[in-house]
This record gives C-alpha cells, structure tokens and sequence, in this order.
C-alpha cells in the first residue's frame, strides 16, 4: 500500500501564550516539492522542525510514510533537515562534515569516498573537500549542510531557506540544481521560504502561510491566477488592489464598479452585493499612448514613473482624475520606446483575469 510522504492532522504548537502554529491539517504527497510560503514568524520553521522531530506539537499529529511519528525522535525519521543557521561541525573538515551521517551508519569507506565526492560535486565544493568550516563563506558552508543532508538519501528532505545565504546567480543555479536532485532522488522535498519567486520556480504545491495558519494551498499557477484572500493576492507576486462595489444581478452573473470604469463580471463564488477588492496582475493592464476618445472598457491615465528593467518595462499610472495608482507591466520590443514621465495614456483591463474578493 502507498502511503502518502507526510500527514499532518490538527497540528498546533504554542509557546506560553503565544500560538505560533494553530490547527494545521495538510497532507504532503510522496515525491512531491511542497514549499511551506510565508513572511517572517508565520510558523514555517516550527512546522518544519515538528515535521523533522525537534518539536513536539502541542496537539495533533503526524503520520510519516503512513507510521504515526508523534512523539519518534528526530534519528529515528527518514528525514533529514538543510538549516537556516547551518548547524556543521567546526572540529571536522569538510570531507567529514558531509562524510558524518555514513560513517554513523557504518558504510564502508570506498562508498563513503564515492557518495562524498559526488553530493560535493553536486554543490561545486569538490575542491574544498579538505578546508575547515571557519575557512568558508556563508554560502559554501550552506552548500556543505546541503550536501550533508543529501548524502544520506532521505525519504524526505526538508530545507529551512537553504539558499538565502548564496547571491542571486548562485541561487538560481542551486535552484535548478535542486530541482534535478529531485528528479534524480525520487525523494519528497519540503522547501521553507519567504521568497515567492523560489517558491514558484521550485515547487509542484505550495502551503501559504499566515499568523500560524495555512492561508491557501495549490499550485503555482492556481495561486498566483487564483488567489482566494487579500492576504494570498498580495503576497504572491505583484498586483494593483482596487476597492470597488460588486453588484450581482442573478446567479453568477453581475458588474464591478471601479473608479475608472463598470466592468461585467460574472463571479464564481456568489459573493453577493457589495464592497469588493479586486485584484488586477500588472501585465493584465495594456497601455498606449492616448489618442482619441476612450473606447469600450478603456481609460485614460497620466503615467508617473518608469522601470525599464530590460525583460519588462513597469509603468506607475495615475487614473480617475489622479485619484488611483495603477501598476502596469510591458514586454519591451527592440525600437520601442518606453512611455515618459507625463505621457497621457490609455490603458485596457481584462475583466477576465480580475480576481473579487469580498472586502
Ligand atoms: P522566519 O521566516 O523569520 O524564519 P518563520 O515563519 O519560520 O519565520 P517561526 O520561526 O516558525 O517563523 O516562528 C513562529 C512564531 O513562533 C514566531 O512568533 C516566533 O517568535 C515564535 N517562536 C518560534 N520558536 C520559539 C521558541 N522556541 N520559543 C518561543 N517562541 C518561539
């Protein structure tokens, strides 16, 4: 019988008074990269540590591979943790830092030598197999963690931010490297990060995280086209959130009211006559120098500032009289030119991708 990698029922953890995760219910399929999302001290770590055993949840509980893990120490779970902080020993080399987890498994040495080499190849360290951990940077001594952790071959492996000590190009590397481990190992990765971007680029699910509770819980795509909260909306990625009214005319079918036009559109939820935030993607926005009257679902704009960032260029618009800032975002073409400061604009939403929610 397949189980599934992890499942997590009514999982709570509070410190004193302070509830750092409430009643958490998720199951983590085999295989899979799920990343745990969310700003600072929403409860990522604590989940991840309860799910490694290094906290015991104050109520819930937790099945691994289908065995109830509750109160198993952290040794005795097939899982390995990557840490924020990155938790090597300073007394040992590099080579044996990584070489640890085998030798306690007693795993002859020639297969030590070959797994070593090979988890240090795989994070580009090859040549640093005899340094001392004080003789690395931040980010070489977050790849050895990484590089520890793999080499035991976990059923799942879970990393705490792994990559937030590395820059950008290394980052995305890393990432990519991840994702062929991935594919290599077969093994189910649980990623913590604050980061959407890495969320979205690594992850199969992602577990939206606020104030200890799970906000949303989808695919990358779902969530970032699909949000189904405020919180969700801004969180992941960039949107313009614009307060309108809803008016729902019959089942399903109605208009939105916004400060620069009245838009038909039809909601899925019902949501009823209203106040409404709507959340509208900055490249679902299209904009043109003005000229002539506004047509069918147009509107004028002044535009206030420009990014040419080279793959996108991110105008500020001024619409409704000045009253509202709307963020538009471009495909730059070769020989076009980005749009001035001051330019008067016309810009076209697709009501089809506007998000409603309820205010
Ligand atoms: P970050 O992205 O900053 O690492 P996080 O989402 O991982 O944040 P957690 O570290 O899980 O957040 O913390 C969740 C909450 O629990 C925070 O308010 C934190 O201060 C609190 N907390 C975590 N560990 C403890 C502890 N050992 N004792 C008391 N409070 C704690």
């Amino acid at each position: 019988m397949t189980h599934n990698s992890i499942e997590l029922t009514g999982i709570s953890k509070s410190y004193g008074e302070l509830t750092a995760l409430g009643k958490i219910d998720l199951t983590i399929k085999r295989n899979e990269i799920l990343t745990l999302l969310g700003p600072s001290g929403c409860g990522k770590t604590t989940l991840m540590r309860i799910i490694a055993g290094f906290e015991t949840p104050t109520t819930g509980k937790i099945l691994i591979d289908g065995k109830d893990s509750t109160t198993l120490a952290p040794e005795r779970r097939p899982v390995n943790m990557v840490f924020q902080k990155y938790a090597l020993f300073p007394h040992l080399d590099v080579f044996d830092n990584v070489a640890f987890g085998l030798r306690l498994k007693k795993t002859p040495k020639d297969e030590i030598k070959r797994e070593v080499t090979k988890a240090l190849e795989l994070v580009q360290l090859e040549s640093y197999k005899n340094r001392w951990i004080s003789e690395l940077s931040g980010g070489q001594a977050q790849r050895v963690a990484l590089a520890r952790a793999l080499v035991n071959r976990p059923a799942v492996l879970l990393l705490d931010e792994p990559l937030a000590a590395l820059d950008l190009k290394i980052r995305h590397h890393m990432l990519n490297e991840i994702k062929r481990i991935h594919e290599e190992t077969s093994t189910t990765f649980v990623y913590v990060t604050h980061d959407q971007d890495e969320a979205m680029i690594l992850s199969d699910r992602v577990v939206l995280l606020n104030k200890g509770g799970i906000e949303q819980v989808g695919g990358p795509e779902d969530m970032y086209w699909s949000p189904r909260t405020l919180f969700a909306a801004k969180f992941f990625g960039d949107t313009n959130i614009v307060n309108g009214v809803y008016h729902q005319n019959g089942k399903g079918s109605g208009h939105v009211q916004l400060p620069f036009g009245r838009y038909d559109y039809a909601s899925k939820s019902n949501i009823g006559t209203g106040p409404v935030h709507v959340s509208i993607r900055p490249e679902t926005l299209s904009i043109t120098p003005a000229q002539g009257q506004p047509s069918d679902g147009e509107f004028v704009g002044k535009v206030k500032d420009t990014s040419f960032i080279g793959n996108r260029v991110i105008y500020r618009v001024a619409v409704a009289d000045g009253t509202l800032d709307l963020k538009c975002q471009q495909l730059p073409t070769p020989g076009t030119h980005t749009l001035s400061p001051g330019t008067q604009v016309m810009l076209a939403c697709k009501p089809e991708s506007f998000v409603v929610l309820p205010a």
